[in-house]
């Protein structure tokens, strides 16, 4: 017999006919790895009961662009052109032989530690982001190796896969940025990302699955991108593209191809729906419109592209196209809430108040998610599915007229208080076992110190690390 367990709370987000519903003092019950019921009161039998009290019982988030990073991108927060800040490769780097900045060990450690940061925000489906600047080339089998094996013990659904490229950016000391390529490390790129797939797609009770990253449109050729979506086709696998994201991309795919990133997909026959696109804040209508056709998902990343003065222009034209969008962390904190709240407020501020209403964002976070991947047992607690849930704690909340509406205006990530992930408690109370976070913090901020030391080697004309990162107020 399978064990049950029965949560109680002041909110349960349940499921009916295809949309969440709300049952004010619930009940959800835990049946093995599935959700079996929720709803206002639950006669049968129950091995285990808990009471939330004040608290939102929802699905847990899915997060298609996960933070997987000591986050370097905070870095350049108020330290601006990123050119000139170490966030492209300086000809003189290139020329000395990148390589890689952190040992193998250090790239298991931040896979785990930030695996457990998107535990602790709700997180429950993640497929994970990394930096690729303090890299030799891409990512490798190995470290995604140690991340599968750290997704089973923490108890995270992950979909893995390294990130591969044929080309890089490097910019030459006039500011020039241009793209250098070697066709032939991409594809080898891309034959180790589909060995590893086929390796790990299933592990861990189903727990992890695999995914294709080809790492940033204007940096692969059209033949990798080819070659990708025909083997994730045949794998059924997700394919994460970024797209549309920086005006230099726009440029450097415009002078390739001679046409948008989204246009240029569209004609190499590189786009599905299994294919996931952030950032999308520099696509145009028509771009949408491409995406919209082909059934991909767009990837709003909201608190990124806003703490870099930018937006996605829209959300709600997006989804007057009928596109499916989901959501991704991307940066520090990898908060999905703030994230959801963030992208509220400059939906509003692109195309006004009426334009979008939560619920709406809270289904990116959850039901577009397992839409983007396929996933109808995700992102939702209806029964069969799987009891992957965030309880979000209350007791500090002074309005709790409606959940949702209590998430985007009152809550935080670090309000989650408990995750179940398969029918797993994952974190209880904010405790994730085998995670001690005295330890690990100390310990990554270690790490991170070490990378930061090693800016001026792959900043234009290598200057110290003072001047690389601008403070605010004098230090004394
Ligand atoms: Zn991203």
């Amino acid at each position: 017999m399978l064990k049950r367990i029965l949560l109680t709370a002041r909110w349960i987000i349940g499921h009916r006919d295809g949309a969440h519903v709300v049952h004010e003092n619930g009940v959800a019950v835990i049946e093995g790895d599935r959700v079996l019921f929720t709803g206002p009161a639950w006669d049968g039998e129950a091995d285990e009961r808990i009471d939330y009290g004040q608290a939102i019982v929802a699905p847990g988030f899915i997060d298609l662009d996960a933070l997987s990073d000591l986050d370097t991108t905070i870095l350049g927060y108020d330290s601006t052109p990123a050119w000139q800040k170490g966030r492209v490769w300086p000809e003189s780097y290139v020329a000395a032989g990148p390589y890689e900045m952190y040992s193998p060990a250090e790239l298991a450690f931040q896979k785990r530690f930030a695996f457990a940061q998107l535990i602790r925000n709700g997180i429950t489906t993640a497929l994970p982001i990394a930096s690729l600047f303090y890299r030799e080339w891409g990512e490798t089998a190995a470290e995604f190796e140690a991340a599968a094996e750290a997704a089973e013990e923490l108890g995270l659904r992950v979909y893995l896969g390294p990130a591969y490229r044929t080309g890089g950016q490097v910019v030459d000391t006039a500011g020039t940025i241009r793209a250098v390529y070697d066709a032939e490390r991409g594809f080898q790129g891309l034959e180790e990302a589909a060995a590893f797939a086929a390796k790990v797609d299933g592990r861990a009770g189903g727990l992890v699955r695999a995914m294709f990253a080809p790492d940033r449109i204007e940096t692969c050729t059209a033949a990798l991108l080819q070659r990708t979506h025909a083997i994730a086709a045949e794998m059924g696998a997700p394919v994460r593209q970024h797209s549309c994201q920086s005006p230099t991309e726009l440029r450097l795919v415009q002078e390739q191809h001679g046409c948008s990133p989204i246009e240029w997909l569209d004609r190499i026959g590189a786009i599905g729906a299994n294919w996931l696109l952030p950032h999308g804040t520099q696509a145009s209508e028509r771009d949408f419109a491409l995406m919209a056709h082909h059934g991909a998902t767009l990837v709003h990343c909201p608190l990124v592209s806003a703490r870099h003065g930018g937006m996605l222009r829209s959300v709600p034209k997006c989804r007057a196209q009928g596109m499916n969008i989901g959501l991704g962390t991307d940066t520090w904190p990898p908060d999905m809430i703030l994230n959801m709240q963030v992208g509220m407020m400059t939906a509003r501020i692109s195309d006004g108040i009426d334009a979008i209403r939560s619920e709406a964002m809270f289904d990116a976070a959850t039901l577009g998610g397992a839409a983007a991947l396929n996933r109808p047992d995700l992102g939702r607690l209806s029964p069969g599915a799987k009891a992957d849930i965030a309880v979000i704690d209350l007791r500090r909340c002074l309005q709790t007229a409606d959940p949702v509406q209590t998430v985007m205006t009152a809550t935080s990530g670090r309000d989650v208080r408990d995750v179940w992930i398969d029918g797993r408690r994952v974190m209880s109370d904010g405790a994730i076992p085998g995670f001690d976070p005295d330890a690990e913090f100390g310990r990554a901020q270690a790490q991170f110190d070490g990378l930061i030391a090693k800016y001026p080697e792959r900043t234009l004309n290598h200057p110290p690390v003072e001047q690389i990162f601008d403070p605010s107020y004098r230090r004394l």
